[in-house]
Protein backbone atom coordinates (compact mmCIF):
# COMPACT_ATOMS: atom_id res chain seq x y z
CA UNK A 1 0.00 0.00 0.00
CA UNK A 2 0.61 3.83 -0.68
CA UNK A 3 2.68 5.15 2.32
CA UNK A 4 0.62 7.90 3.38
CA UNK A 5 0.71 10.46 5.91
CA UNK A 6 -2.11 10.59 8.58
CA UNK A 7 -2.99 13.68 10.08
CA UNK A 8 -4.89 14.24 13.33
CA UNK A 9 -3.94 11.75 15.03
CA UNK A 10 -4.20 10.89 19.02
CA UNK A 11 -2.13 9.60 21.53
CA UNK A 12 -2.73 5.71 21.02
CA UNK A 13 -3.52 6.50 16.98
CA UNK A 14 -0.03 8.00 16.83
CA UNK A 15 1.60 5.14 18.60
CA UNK A 16 0.20 2.88 16.53
CA UNK A 17 -2.23 1.24 19.10
CA UNK A 18 -5.20 2.51 17.54
CA UNK A 19 -7.14 2.37 14.20
CA UNK A 20 -6.29 5.99 12.61
CA UNK A 21 -9.64 5.35 11.13
CA UNK A 22 -12.46 4.59 14.31
CA UNK A 23 -10.06 4.41 16.87
CA UNK A 24 -10.55 1.23 17.96
CA UNK A 25 -7.72 0.44 20.37
CA UNK A 26 -5.81 -3.09 19.49
CA UNK A 27 -4.50 -4.24 22.78
CA UNK A 28 -7.63 -4.35 24.57
CA UNK A 29 -9.82 -4.98 21.30
CA UNK A 30 -9.44 -8.41 19.25
CA UNK A 31 -8.76 -6.74 15.93
CA UNK A 32 -6.45 -7.89 13.58
CA UNK A 33 -4.67 -4.27 12.05
CA UNK A 34 -2.45 -3.88 9.52
CA UNK A 35 -0.15 -1.05 8.93
CA UNK A 36 -1.83 1.56 6.68
CA UNK A 37 1.05 4.28 6.77
CA UNK A 38 3.01 7.52 8.71
CA UNK A 39 2.57 9.41 11.19
CA UNK A 40 4.00 12.53 10.03
CA UNK A 41 4.98 13.77 13.48
CA UNK A 42 8.23 11.08 13.67
CA UNK A 43 7.18 9.03 10.52
CA UNK A 44 6.33 6.15 13.30
CA UNK A 45 4.03 3.16 11.41
CA UNK A 46 0.31 3.89 11.97
CA UNK A 47 -2.40 0.88 11.64
CA UNK A 48 -6.02 0.00 10.89
CA UNK A 49 -8.57 -2.54 11.23
CA UNK A 50 -7.76 -5.22 8.76
CA UNK A 51 -11.83 -5.26 7.97
CA UNK A 52 -13.14 -2.84 7.32
CA UNK A 53 -11.35 0.18 8.28
CA UNK A 54 -8.18 -0.34 6.01
CA UNK A 55 -10.50 -1.04 2.90
CA UNK A 56 -12.03 2.21 3.42
CA UNK A 57 -8.62 3.81 3.31
CA UNK A 58 -7.53 1.92 -0.01
CA UNK A 59 -10.85 2.96 -1.53
CA UNK A 60 -10.23 6.49 -0.54
CA UNK A 61 -6.70 6.68 -1.62
CA UNK A 62 -7.97 5.25 -5.17
CA UNK A 63 -10.61 7.38 -5.64
CA UNK A 64 -8.07 10.38 -4.54
CA UNK A 65 -5.44 8.87 -7.05
CA UNK A 66 -8.25 8.47 -10.05
CA UNK A 67 -9.58 12.22 -9.40
CA UNK A 68 -5.49 13.33 -10.07
CA UNK A 69 -5.04 10.99 -13.05
CA UNK A 70 -8.22 12.61 -14.25
CA UNK A 71 -7.06 15.85 -13.34
CA UNK A 72 -3.71 15.61 -15.15
CA UNK A 73 -5.17 13.94 -18.67
CA UNK A 74 -7.19 16.92 -18.64
CA UNK A 75 -4.35 19.33 -19.15
CA UNK A 76 -1.22 17.31 -19.81
CA UNK A 77 1.25 19.01 -22.54
CA UNK A 78 2.40 15.49 -24.08
CA UNK A 79 -0.79 14.64 -25.39
CA UNK A 80 -2.42 18.01 -26.35
CA UNK A 81 0.92 19.24 -27.97
CA UNK A 82 1.16 15.98 -30.01
CA UNK A 83 -2.83 16.05 -30.43
CA UNK A 84 -2.21 19.68 -32.16
CA UNK A 85 0.95 19.30 -34.01
CA UNK A 86 -1.11 16.40 -35.93
CA UNK A 87 -3.09 19.27 -37.03
CA UNK A 88 -0.62 21.70 -37.89
CA UNK A 89 2.68 21.96 -39.52
CA UNK A 90 3.72 24.79 -37.11
CA UNK A 91 2.30 24.40 -33.73
CA UNK A 92 3.60 27.75 -33.24
CA UNK A 93 0.55 29.59 -35.25
CA UNK A 94 -2.45 27.12 -33.82
CA UNK A 95 -3.85 29.96 -31.74
CA UNK A 96 -6.65 28.11 -31.07
CA UNK A 97 -4.99 25.01 -30.39
CA UNK A 98 -2.62 26.48 -28.17
CA UNK A 99 -5.51 28.79 -26.68
CA UNK A 100 -7.64 25.49 -26.14
CA UNK A 101 -4.26 23.95 -24.54
CA UNK A 102 -4.24 27.29 -21.88
CA UNK A 103 -7.62 27.02 -20.58
CA UNK A 104 -6.77 23.44 -19.74
CA UNK A 105 -4.36 24.58 -18.41
CA UNK A 106 -5.85 26.82 -16.40
CA UNK A 107 -8.65 24.70 -15.43
CA UNK A 108 -6.27 22.13 -14.51
CA UNK A 109 -4.56 24.43 -11.96
CA UNK A 110 -8.34 25.81 -10.35
CA UNK A 111 -8.70 21.63 -9.94
CA UNK A 112 -5.45 21.80 -8.10
CA UNK A 113 -5.92 24.74 -6.09
CA UNK A 114 -9.65 23.32 -4.74
CA UNK A 115 -8.49 19.92 -3.79
CA UNK A 116 -5.06 21.74 -2.26
CA UNK A 117 -7.92 23.22 0.39
CA UNK A 118 -9.01 19.98 1.27
CA UNK A 119 -5.55 17.45 1.39
CA UNK A 120 -3.91 17.29 4.39
CA UNK A 121 -1.50 14.33 3.34
CA UNK A 122 2.25 14.96 2.43
CA UNK A 123 2.12 12.65 -0.15
CA UNK A 124 -1.08 14.30 -2.11
CA UNK A 125 0.28 18.05 -1.48
CA UNK A 126 3.92 17.05 -3.11
CA UNK A 127 1.27 15.72 -6.20
CA UNK A 128 -0.65 18.53 -6.69
CA UNK A 129 2.26 21.22 -6.43
CA UNK A 130 4.35 19.16 -9.04
CA UNK A 131 1.16 19.12 -11.21
CA UNK A 132 0.85 22.98 -10.30
CA UNK A 133 4.38 23.60 -11.07
CA UNK A 134 3.89 21.92 -14.40
CA UNK A 135 0.71 23.38 -15.43
CA UNK A 136 1.73 26.94 -14.68
CA UNK A 137 4.77 26.52 -16.64
CA UNK A 138 2.93 25.29 -19.68
CA UNK A 139 0.50 27.81 -19.23
CA UNK A 140 2.97 30.89 -19.38
CA UNK A 141 4.46 29.28 -22.61
CA UNK A 142 1.24 29.32 -23.85
CA UNK A 143 0.12 32.09 -23.14
CA UNK A 144 2.84 33.83 -24.42
CA UNK A 145 2.62 31.53 -27.66
CA UNK A 146 -0.76 33.45 -27.57
CA UNK A 147 0.45 36.51 -27.06
CA UNK A 148 2.84 36.72 -29.63
CA UNK A 149 0.76 35.41 -32.44
CA UNK A 150 -2.39 38.51 -31.86
CA UNK A 151 0.79 40.60 -31.68
CA UNK A 152 1.87 39.87 -34.96
CA UNK A 153 -2.02 40.08 -36.04
CA UNK A 154 -2.23 43.18 -34.59
CA UNK A 155 0.98 44.52 -36.69
CA UNK A 156 -0.19 42.61 -39.90
ZN1 LIG B 1 -10.91 0.75 12.67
Amino acid sequence: MLDRYFWHLNGPQADGMACVVCGANFLTSKITSVPVGRSPADESQVFACKEPCAGRIADETERMARDMRALADGGGPESTDGEHAAECDDPVFCVDGHFGSLLRDLRALAGAEALLTTSDEIATIRFLLALTARHAETAMMRARLVLARTKENGEE
